[in-house]
């Protein structure tokens, strides 16, 4: 594969330790930046500090390193960043407006349901908040029916098409805690670190889109997107703190191993077994390389 400026990263929310399902979308970012002679960074997504658990990130970092991924370049925090994602609303703000409704209104209007399961803002707001009520949150308006409209490529995936108004609807920017949204941040992040592959869970396929409009409106390019399985529970429950995924302990090259070929093997990499990480490293680049060969990605 010859090389090219490739730039991807992984962007844990340090909301726990990293379990078997983050460790998936860990691996297969890893392997496709270096399939690709590409640079591999850490972004540490802590922007929503209510879900930030103390020690996670630092947990996170460390099993990563134990795990044999190094980030190529310094780790950025979400957390220190909030000038930048202010400098980026201010620069959209003519497509925002403020907002006054709450949680319990919005799922009151029965709207139906957003792609990613929320339910959809019935835009009470769009031409201001209501005489009496304060703002709470900032949404940036979609387009209208018809020219909603939003196409990208997943390498996987192939084609993915959402019209924005009908199945995401104006979406918060700023969340009425004060906090900015992810949306909002992780297309600044990418844009800023100049991202050019994103590889992580196809739990974000469903957001895709609305990040995809927040390039358009930023002038920001938009990265190739790898959206990869997710590992789920036996019960089919997406795997995390919450759900009881066990974290995995570093220090333990024997398990670090074998926990690094479940998630091979879950990302469809036909290796069985490897000495060291190190020769974990060396097989499953090689393999990765060969399955995007294989399947023209
Ligand atoms: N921070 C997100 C998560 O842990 C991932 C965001 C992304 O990769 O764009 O689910």
């Amino acid at each position: 594969m010859p090389a090219m400026a490739y730039i991807g990263r992984f962007a844990p929310s340090p909301s726990g330790p990293l379990h078997a399902g983050s460790l998936v979308a860990a691996v297969a970012s890893y392997l496709d930046a270096r399939a690709h002679q590409g640079t591999w960074l850490i972004r540490i997504e802590d922007i929503d500090e209510v879900r930030t658990a103390p020690g996670a990130a630092q947990d996170i970092i460390a099993t990563l390193r134990a795990f044999g991924m190094e980030a190529d370049g310094e780790i950025v925090w979400q957390s220190r960043r909030k000038e930048l994602y202010q400098a980026a609303f201010d620069r959209l703000a003519a497509h925002a407006y403020p907002c006054g409704c709450n949680r319990r209104e919005i799922a009151d209007s029965r709207l139906g349901l957003a792609a990613d399961g929320a339910a959809l803002y019935p835009g009470v707001c769009r031409d201001g908040v209501p005489p009496g009520r304060p703002a709470r949150s900032l949404r940036v308006r979609v387009p209208e029916p018809g020219q909603d409209l939003i196409v990208f490529t997943d390498r996987l995936s192939g084609e993915m098409r959402q019209q924005l108004a009908a199945e995401s609807g104006d979406f918060v920017l700023r969340r009425a805690d004060g906090y900015w949204a992810y949306q909002l941040a992780v297309v600044v992040d990418d844009a800023l670190q100049g991202i050019t592959d994103v590889v992580r869970g196809a739990d974000l396929l469903d957001s895709t889109p609305r990040q995809v409009y927040l390039q358009h409106l930023l002038g920001y390019p938009t990265p190739r997107y790898l959206h990869v399985p997710v590992l789920r529970s036996a019960t089919g429950e997406k795997l995390s703190k919450q759900t009881g995924a066990l974290s995995i302990a570093p220090g333990n090259a024997v398990a670090a191993v074998e926990a690094l070929l479940v998630a091979a093997h879950f990302l469809g990499l036909p290796m069985q077994r490897a000495q060291s990480v190190d020769a974990f490293w060396k097989a499953a680049i090689d393999d990765w390389a060969e399955l995007l060969d294989l399947r023209g990605v």
